[in-house]
């Protein structure tokens, strides 16, 4: 198929749905300035030791690795970044009713920053804009604590019990939320349409999603730059821009 007649198909299946679910990676958030992380040009990909910062290992025990990280977190292209026209569509996707789950990779905010609700949004990986204490239950808005690096601590601690703070995300190395797992897998297997967007689709168990949902009944579409592994069980695959390809494919409903 044609690109054009691609786009017209999804956007009449995604029309005809009622339990969307969209799992997006960080191609949905390089239109909003935010690297990605894994691609050709990411970040990792470019400088490898940058990737020491973001393994709970290194983490934990080096404090010379916790000082970067804050250098580095104050830095963070999130802190500017706005929602792009793709979040937004997925936002106006909700308000019309039809979206079940939104499941992300990306740590940015952006989703729910488009208006995405709290309800919808499961975010696999965590959310940058809070942090949190290894060694008690302490959560708090992340600036908060990236004020005190600004004012000269250079590894700030818990002030609750002195532990060791960190963004609210799941760096290498640390396990994910087993309750986030289950609903967004549980969002899969009730979905009769699924989108994954701007992602490679090899980070389990998210990955996991595209075989339930397709095992479930539901339509498939991939959109994303490069090939993935689960693009001969899809319907249809987008390999276009997404800023550009996902408000057309959800326009019929968006409006
Ligand atoms: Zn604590």
């Amino acid at each position: 198929m044609k690109s054009a007649a691609t786009i017209e198909a999804v956007r009449a299946w995604i029309y005809e749905a009622r339990r969307v679910v969209v799992l997006t990676g960080a191609g949905i958030s390089t239109d909003s300035g935010i690297p990605d992380f894994r691609g050709p040009n990411g970040v990792w990909t470019r400088n490898p030791t940058a990737e020491r910062l973001s393994d709970i290992r290194y983490y934990t025990a080096d404090p010379e690795v916790r000082k970067a990280s804050w250098r580095s977190r104050l830095e963070h292209p999130a802190w500017h970044a706005k929602p792009n026209a793709g979040h937004l569509a997925l936002a106006t996707l909700e308000r019309r009713g039809r979206l079940l789950a939104l499941i992300t990779q990306n740590i940015d905010g952006l989703h729910l920053r488009a208006g995405n609700s709290p309800q919808r949004v499961i975010e696999v990986h965590g959310n940058l804009h809070y942090a949190v204490c290894l060694a008690c239950q302490w959560k708090g808005p992340m600036q908060a604590v990236l004020d005190r690096v600004r004012a000269g601590e250079e590894d700030p601690q818990c002030e609750e019990c002195g532990g060791i703070l960190k963004s609210d995300t799941i760096s290498f190395g640390q396990a994910l939320v087993p309750e986030v797992i289950e609903r967004a897998m549980q969002a899969a297997q009730e979905a009769d349409f699924l989108l994954a967007v701007g992602t490679t689709l090899r980070v389990y168990p998210v990955a996991n999603a595209v075989p339930i949902a397709r095992a479930a009944g539901a339509r498939i579409v991939i959109m994303n730059a490069e090939p993935t592994q689960f693009d001969d069980i899809a319907d249809a695959v987008l390999n276009g821009s997404i800023g550009t390809e996902l408000p057309q494919v959800c326009e019929a409903v968006v409006g």
